[in-house]
């Protein structure tokens, strides 16, 4: 059964699609099925995965009004196959913007995401839906497919307010929509070790939030940031760069993590709502 989860954030610039799409290729490296969907009509994760996004036939837009299956719609990151870090694609470009007015007055639609990905749950480990910086009805279809939400976030002065506003629609999607959904982590990006500042908000985080704080933090690195210009994730552009590395150390704690989830518990969890269960200590 694939495991789907979302990289959201409703600010814009914080990492979001830099953590889909080298996550993607981390967990393709080792070992997984990955299918990663671009919910965000910027489409810069297609491209990102080397995939032009003005030359798709067919995308996730087709996907959310029915008029293709995911199998019809995804593509392969042939660019990447020889890098052993390939997965495919369900590409999103400018047409998105239209799924949204569209998909007002459509039914069940907020859960379109979901019934296509249901056809294709046996082919994949992990599908990593990347999303636009809003709670649109885009990303709450991202929410309602999913089993977590990954926070990407920068170790900034206002972050703690940020992600607790985060918290609150995530427990309200929760109560209202998908009552699998769960944070699964904050994840630390573009963290620059030599900033006071950003020490003390990752410990406070890491205070309020507790083990919802991944242990791998993903560093400011630029070649993080030219990888997109040649149509690569970092993970392949150069794998040697302290972000590549991270980024693989990423995919493996979210291996491990996702394992531990589902492993029989001695105990059933109690059905806690995510708001709740991320500010756990
Ligand atoms: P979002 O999807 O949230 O809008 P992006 O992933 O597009 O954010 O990142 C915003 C910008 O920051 C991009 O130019 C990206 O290349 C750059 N960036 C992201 N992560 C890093 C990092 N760890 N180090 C350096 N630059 C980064
Ligand atoms: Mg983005």
């Amino acid at each position: 059964m694939a495991r789907i989860f979302c990289i959201a954030n409703q600010k814009g610039g914080v990492g979001k699609t830099t953590t889909a799409v080298n996550l993607c290729a981390g967990l393709a490296q080792v070992g997984q099925r990955v299918l990663l969907v671009d919910l965000d009509p910027q489409g810069n994760a297609t491209m990102g995965s080397g995939v032009d996004k003005r030359s798709l036939e067919l995308t996730v837009y087709d996907v959310l009004i029915e008029s293709a299956t995911v199998a019809e719609a995804r593509v392969r990151t042939d660019k990447l196959e020889e890098s052993g870090c390939a997965y495919d694609v369900l590409g999103g470009n400018r047409e998105l913007a239209g799924a949204e007015v569209e998909l007002v007055g459509l039914d069940r639609r907020e859960k379109r995401l979901k019934a296509a990905l249901a056809a294709v749950d046996a082919e994949y480990d992990f599908v990593i839906v990347d999303c636009p910086p809003s709670l649109s009805m885009l990303t709450l279809n991202g929410l309602c497919a999913a089993h977590g939400v990954v926070v990407p976030m920068q170790c900034e002065y206002f972050a703690l307010e940020g992600v607790t506003d985060l918290v609150n629609t995530i427990g309200q999607v929760h109560a209202n929509f998908n009552r699998d959904l769960q944070i699964i982590g904050l994840l630390r990006v573009m963290f620059d070790t030599r900033t006071t500042l950003q020490q003390q908000v990752s410990e406070q985080l890491q205070q309020h939030f507790g083990d919802k704080v991944f242990k791998t933090v993903i560093p400011r690195n630029v070649r993080l940031a030219e990888a997109p210009s040649y149509g690569l994730p970092g993970v392949v552009f150069d794998p040697s760069s302290r972000g590549a590395k991270a980024f693989v150390a990423f995919a493996e704690e979210m291996v491990a993590r996702v394992g531990e989830a589902s492993a029989p518990a001695a105990s059933p969890a109690p059905a806690a709502p995510a708001a709740s269960a991320a500010g756990d200590d």
